[in-house]
């Protein structure tokens, strides 16, 4: 199996460079944010709970998000392997993940980081909002409080991988193939290791 995280700040091009890597290698691809925008548009009490967060900026619980990405690897057990995007975001988050592999006799092959300017964040947010119409990417303090709860809270998350020598950053700055090819030979070289 192998098991990649995306990693990197809102704006920096996960969504659209695991659509590239699900295709190229068969993985299955869990956007925790799409999960719970899915749960937000379906008006559950989970999506309720989950919006009165995405509306600020700030993530959701912790006990929250982990039981939703539980239920859908467990939902998908039978795949060659997972694309984790926009989670883990906490430390914890983190820990429930490799317990959560070591169940399934898996592991992470590797977190990978793509590293691009907040000024650039920033603007690639603005420009997604006018057409994606969430309202998160429409408005310059949320996208300031979302950059800042990645930098405070979720930074930690590459850490902790990188203590076990499993975090790479990838630069995140160019076209879509560029980066997509940069992603590629990073993820093989590491699938190789393992
Ligand atoms: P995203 O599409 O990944 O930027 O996520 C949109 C919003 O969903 C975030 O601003 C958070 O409010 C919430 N969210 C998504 N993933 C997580 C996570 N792993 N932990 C906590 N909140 C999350």
């Amino acid at each position: 199996m192998i098991n990649l995280i995306l990693f990197g700040p809102p704006g920096s091009g996960k969504g659209t460079q695991a659509e590239k890597l699900v295709k190229k290698y068969e993985l299955h691809h869990i956007s925790t944010g799409d999960l719970f925008r899915k749960e937000i548009k379906n008006k559950t009490p989970l999506g309720l709970e989950a919006i009165s967060y995405s509306n600020k900026g700030q993530l959701v619980p912790d006990s929250v998000t982990i039981g939703i990405l539980r239920k859908e690897v467990e939902a998908n057990l039978k795949v060659k392997g997972f694309i984790f995007d926009g989670f883990p975001r906490t430390v914890p988050q983190a820990e429930a993940l490799n317990q959560l592999m070591e169940e399934i006799d898996s592991e992470i092959t590797c977190l990978v980081e793509l590293r691009v300017p907040d000024d650039e964040l920033t603007n690639r947010l603005l420009g997604r909002g006018k057409t994606s119409g969430r309202a998160d990417d429409q408005d310059t303090d949320i996208i300031a409080n979302r950059i800042q709860v990645y930098k405070d809270e979720t930074i930690p998350v590459a850490l902790h991988y990188a203590q076990v020598d499993k975090a790479f950053i990838v630069d995140g700055v160019g076209s879509i193939d560029e980066v997509f090819e940069r992603l590629c030979s990073r993820i093989e070289e590491q699938s190789q290791e393992v």
